[in-house]
């Protein structure tokens, strides 16, 4: 189970009076479940994710996953952040950890198959379409097998046959690995397709003023 219970966030000064990003969010994930979370731009639905991801600190409050701080995650953003100087096996690559690569390969690979990238494998980034990228990046996301999945609306500005295609291609791996998934977004429907669950976060500072359960067909290859 992830408990999140950020109670402030603020961020330094600007103009002289400081702002206040979320406040008395809580919400919890449990196992293997796929929770969206909802908001307007601005709420702070990344700063939640960079809290919970340890990128970032509450000013009070408390993060953890079976009673400890979160680890084994998988992130992926809005950008598909590809290192353009690496083959696309070797960005999937770069987020294991250095004695653990070589073993990692064969499900880097057979990731990349599962995303249709088999034949890139050797590629760099700079060749590749956008759906192409986003790809790898899923691919990226789940190489480490993580207990939890962030993500940051990765499947934004894509058009909508990638799109769903993406959405079910994310919901087959996290099918397999079982990984608790907190997935922001702005689009209703999106989260209606994918989610068990969906957190409302109210305008800045954020905080959930709504959560129901969903239970709709998910999208499928
Ligand atoms: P969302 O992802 O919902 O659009 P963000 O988490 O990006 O919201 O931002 C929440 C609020 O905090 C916004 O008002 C934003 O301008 C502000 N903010 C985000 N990051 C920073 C930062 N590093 N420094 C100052 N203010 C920030
Ligand atoms: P989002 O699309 O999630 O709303 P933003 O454009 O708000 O993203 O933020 C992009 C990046 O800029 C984030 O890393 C965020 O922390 C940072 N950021 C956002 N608002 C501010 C701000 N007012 N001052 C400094 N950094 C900010």
């Amino acid at each position: 189970m992830l408990d999140i219970r950020i109670d402030t966030k603020r961020y330094p000064d600007r103009g002289g009076r400081p702002h206040l990003a979320l406040s008395g969010l809580h919400m919890q994930v449990a196992r293997g479940e796929f929770v969206c979370v909802v908001g307007p731009s601005g709420c702070g639905k990344s700063t939640l994710l960079a809290i919970v991801g340890g990128l970032d600190r509450a000013c009070a409050g408390e993060v953890s996953m079976d009673g400890r701080a979160p680890a084994d995650l998988g992130f992926m953003f809005q950008e598909p952040r590809l290192m353009p100087w690496m083959s696309v096996l070797d960005n999937v690559l770069l987020v294991v950890p250095d004695g653990l690569r070589e073993q990692a390969r064969a499900r880097a690979v057979e990731l990349l198959c599962a995303m249709e990238l088999g034949d890139v494998l050797d590629a760099y980034p700079g060749r590749l379409s956008g759906g192409m990228m986003r790809r790898v990046a899923l691919a990226r996301a789940f190489v480490n097998e993580p207990a939890l999945l962030l993500m940051d609306e990765p499947f934004v500005s894509l058009d909508s046959p990638t799109a769903n295609r993406l959405r079910a291609m994310l919901v087959a791996q996290w099918r397999r690995c079982g990984a608790s998934v907190l997935f922001v977004t702005h689009d209703l429907r999106e989260a209606l397709a994918l989610a068990d669950r969906i957190c409302f976060l109210s305008p800045s500072p954020g905080r959930v003023v709504l959560e129901f359960a969903v239970d709709l067909p998910r999208p499928r290859d």
